[in-house]
């Protein structure tokens, strides 16, 4: 029976596959359930310095769904950015990882983690969404400093003056930080990322995983490092897994870290656990 539902999954989730009324009707309720009933669950995957050490974790969404398992993010992110969805999903991200990291105040080899969170482009232009980070800060009384948002070049939508303006709000009123996830995929050009009050610029992982065979992509990456050098900014590689993309990145320069070479994203007990 398991293999049954599990067979459905794939067809269900499948987006390739043109989804009927009914089929949406059903995810879309499945998913509003799933916020309330806790099916929800986030994952956490490790972030290292040049010496190994951990200095921050990037929060990874999970939907334990009773009969299908655990269903990845990529299977039901992309539908909930469709519609409202998720801007609740992204409430409770944001609202369970600041729970996370008070958790994390308490305890030594925890307290100086940095806690990424995804922000979707959809939740980053609703209005009042400084308001709503900075109440969710305070309602679980952190450092804003634990917090850093990742968001994506597609927040390019919203006209630029409005998106500097919530970035400044966010980084220099609330004191949190700003990163800026899949670098390198998206459309931005140089002055535009100049104009952004960014913290740190987050490498695309698929030119991490070729950077070692293909010498297109290991161009990018030293030209990703050496440009948000030169504008100030901290260079994370994502999807680290070899040595020898370590290796490489470390002699272009590249000096934070996330990938299974360092550990897949897992429960915070188990995270706690590795540390
Ligand atoms: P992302 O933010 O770029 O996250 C990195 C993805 O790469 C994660 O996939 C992570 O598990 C995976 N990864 C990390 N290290 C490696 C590696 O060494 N090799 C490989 N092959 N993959 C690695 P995941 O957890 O499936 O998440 C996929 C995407 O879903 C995320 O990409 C992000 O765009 C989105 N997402 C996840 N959680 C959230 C969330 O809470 N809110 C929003 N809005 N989006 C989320
Ligand atoms: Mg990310
Ligand atoms: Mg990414
Ligand atoms: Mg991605």
């Amino acid at each position: 029976q398991a293999k049954e539902a599990g067979r459905n999954a794939v067809r269900f989730f499948d987006p390739r596959m043109q989804r009927s009324v009914e089929a949406i009707a059903t995810l879309e309720s499945d998913l509003r359930q799933a916020i309330h009933e806790g099916q929800l669950q986030l994952y956490y995957q490790v972030q290292v310095d040049r010496d190994r050490r951990p200095v921050g974790a990037e929060a990874l969404v999970r939907w334990m769904h009773p009969l299908r398992g655990m269903v990845p993010p990529a299977q039901f992110i992309p539908f909930a950015e469709e519609s409202s969805l998720i801007l609740d999903i992204g409430h409770w991200v944001l609202d369970e990882a600041c729970r996370q990291i008070a958790a994390w105040s308490h305890h030594e080899r925890t307290r100086q983690l940095v806690l990424a969170v995804n922000i979707s482009a959809r939740q980053f232009k609703q209005p009042g969404f400084v308001e709503q980070v900075a109440a969710v800060i305070r309602k679980h009384g952190i450092q804003p400093a634990r917090l850093k948002l990742e968001l994506t070049e597609s927040i390019a939508l919203e006209e630029i003056g409005v998106i500097t303006a919530k970035m400044h709000a966010l980084r220099s009123e609330l004191g949190i930080s700003l990163s800026l996830d899949d670098f390198g995929t998206g459309y931005s050009s140089l002055s535009y990322l100049k104009r952004l009050p960014l913290d740190q610029i987050k490498i695309d992982q698929g030119f991490v995983r070729d950077m070692t065979v293909d010498s297109s992509d290991a161009v990018m990456v030293k030209t990703i490092i050496d440009m948000a050098h030169n504008f100030d900014l901290e260079v994370i590689a994502e999807g680290v897994e070899t040595a020898a993309q370590l290796e490489l990145l470390e002699q272009y320069g590249c000096v934070v870290f996330q990938g299974y070479l360092f550990g897949r994203p897992v429960p915070a007990a188990e995270f706690e656990a590795h540390l």
